[in-house]
């Protein structure tokens, strides 16, 4: 392992409201709990009990659809499926030369970072945080007197493509209108080996197009039966370079929703000073 020098030079915080227009399921984990006789639960978060958006079903979702719009060699078994990994298919020589040249000029790889150590990985540019339910949107939910706290059961039946059989199961969503607060996406700009600020800056548009994708296509599950459409709102950008000073909002007007977003995106860039 070689020594390496990279040093942070600035963070930029994106923070937005998720608001689900259709209903959202973003599953939990059904092993061994029966909740009301629903086959597919939400994740909930333990605490409160409430329905939430993991950090991590929102940025694996924003990577999948960005390697699709890339195009980017579906290389590194996951499971049942195959996932974007540079340098995954190379060993050896190749992966030192093949791999880490790949690797330098993949901004997917970059900022949502490979699985598994390599030799050439730099420090993965971004964290998604947890999002949790607005208090407005709970207390709403409460009121309404839902299914189950805070969700609504839908049945939906599928057929056995052999036997013809339907074969009815409940799902729990997040009922449409419900809104998720306070979201945050952390990008780091670092300069050193392997790593440019200034190129870390112009891969801050990958999280643009992300945000796009997403709301163009649907987080959690059953999307494609028209679950899991949301729209970010409320849209805010920070930055700060040095730790000990408070975070600098670039957009003192929230934007309202991604198209603001895009039109002053470049505007933003520039007040980010290195
Ligand atoms: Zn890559």
């Amino acid at each position: 392992m070689s020594e390496r020098k990279i040093q942070l030079k600035g963070r930029v915080f994106i923070t937005f409201d998720i608001e689900a227009r259709t209903g959202l399921h973003i599953g939990g984990s059904d092993a061994g709990v029966e909740i009301g006789g629903v086959d597919k639960t939400v994740i909930r978060d333990k605490l409160t009990n409430r329905p939430y958006i993991p950090g991590s079903s929102l940025k694996g979702k924003m990577r999948s659809l960005l390697e699709k719009y890339k195009g980017l060699k579906q290389n590194q078994r996951i499971g049942q499926g195959y996932i974007h990994s540079c340098g995954a298919e190379y060993k050896g020589e190749e992966l030192k030369t093949k791999g880490r040249k790949e690797y330098e000029d993949c901004d997917v790889c970059q900022v949502f970072g490979v699985p598994g150590e390599r030799d050439f990985s730099t420090p993965t540019r971004l964290v998604v945080r947890d999002t949790f339910l607005s208090e407005e949107s709970a207390k709403k939910l409460e009121d309404a007197q839902t299914d189950l706290p805070y969700t609504e059961v839908k049945t939906e039946v599928s057929i056995d493509r052999v036997t013809s059989a339907a074969n009815p199961r409940q799902m729990e969503r997040v009922p449409a209108g419900a809104v998720f607060e306070k979201a945050e996406m952390v990008f780091s700009l670092y300069e050193g080996e392997g790593c440019s600020a200034q190129k870390d800056l112009e891969r801050l548009g990958v999280l643009l197009e992300a945000m796009q994708l997403v709301e163009d296509d649907y987080i959690g599950g059953l999307g494609s039966r028209g679950s899991g459409k949301v729209a970010f709102t409320n849209i805010q950008v920070f930055f700060r370079k040095d730790p000990s000073q408070p975070s600098q909002p670039l957009n003192p007007q929230p934007f309202q929703n991604l198209a603001e977003f895009a039109a002053a995106f470049d505007g933003l860039k520039k007040q980010i000073a290195l």
